[in-house]
């Protein structure tokens, strides 16, 4: 779970999940601005890449396309739900690359 860098806060789950759709957000504890690290962005950016899996496996087995879409969903479900527990937290904007 993301640690918070100004007070060592541990960021609940709820709190965390803000910080899938905008990279900063303020902390819960003593509100200060907090970024999500280039290592987590990376991260994130990398297991977009698992819902190359379902495709492979829809292609290996002659399946329909709506199995393909369910079985996509359901990864990128997964992904979100679990993403706030590798979650880490930086003091300023750190440039991705
Ligand atoms: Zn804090």
């Amino acid at each position: 779970m993301p640690t918070c860098q100004n007070c060592g806060y541990i960021w609940r789950w709820k709190e965390a999940m803000r910080l899938i759709y905008r990279s900063k957000a303020t902390c819960p504890n003593c509100n200060t601005k907090q970024f999500l690290s280039a290592k987590s962005r990376k991260r994130s950016s990398y297991t977009s890449i698992l819902v190359v899996i379902p495709l492979g496996i829809t292609t290996i087995y002659n399946l329909s396309l709506w199995v393909y879409l369910g079985f996509s969903f359901g990864i990128l479900v997964l992904i979100l739900l679990l993403s706030p527990f590798y979650y880490t937290l930086s003091h300023e904007e750190e440039p991705l690359w």
